[in-house]
């Protein structure tokens, strides 16, 4: 199960339209200073991080009184996948493991980079938490694509840079929780050593953590 954004998708066009691009056409339209702009917003940020209305454009949009579906379509080029992505999805392929990709972006935003980055042929199952009406954080989340999509939590892999959702996930039993280094190439790589979950950088990283699941799963059923 793959996070979409900072996961296989380079955060930096997030960052770019969210900590800069809005900022500067809710300054315009609102007639501010960039500061105010960023105050403002930064305030929205805190008061819904991590709920449905944080992933939602349209929320967006009725809040700060700027089309953010339309400001992501403007700067679409800048879409990018993140290191590894398409030689680890092909290994996976090859191999006959079942890639689920699990976003909190919303059904929009998900069109709108997959348009761009063509993801799809490498997932059997893509899930925007938009249709699930919990975001991943929360257990209910999980619960409900299990219903939806039957699945063994504790056979599965969840890629993610976002540690409350990795919470989210092992609250629910999903034992096997990657993150990552690099979300974003506007920003350092972080320390693994500071990490709280097993972390790579290039995404082809997690084949050895396949390998060795696959190993210890042979080692108890011989
Ligand atoms: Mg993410």
């Amino acid at each position: 199960m793959f996070d979409m954004d900072g996961t296989l998708l380079d955060l930096a066009f997030d960052d770019l339209i969210w900590n800069q691009k809005l900022p500067e056409r809710h300054a315009t339209t609102h007639q501010c200073s960039l500061e105010q702009s960023h105050a403002i917003l930064h305030a929205f940020y805190q008061e819904h991080k991590h709920t449905l209305s944080w992933y939602s454009s349209d929320y967006w949009t009725s809040k700060v009184g700027v089309n953010v579906l339309a400001l992501q379509y403007e700067f679409q080029d800048r879409i990018q996948p993140r290191q590894g992505c398409f030689e680890l999805l092909e290994q996976l392929k090859a191999q006959g493991y079942k890639c689920w990709l699990m976003t909190n972006a919303d059904c929009a935003s998900l069109k709108l980079k997959l348009e761009n980055v063509d993801l799809r042929p490498y997932f059997e199952v893509i899930i925007s938490s938009e249709e699930i009406g919990y975001s991943k954080e929360f257990v209910e989340f999980w619960q409900i694509v299990q219903q939806q999509h039957p699945f063994e939590p504790r056979q599965a892999f969840l890629i993610d840079d976002t540690v409350p959702v990795l919470k989210g996930a092992a609250n629910f039993g999903i034992e096997n929780l990657i993150t990552i280094l690099q979300p974003s190439t506007l920003k350092a790589a972080k320390n693994a050593l500071e990490m709280e979950y097993p972390a790579i950088l290039n995404l082809t990283e997690l084949l050895p953590y396949l390998d060795q699941y696959q190993k210890e799963l042979d080692a108890k059923t011989a």
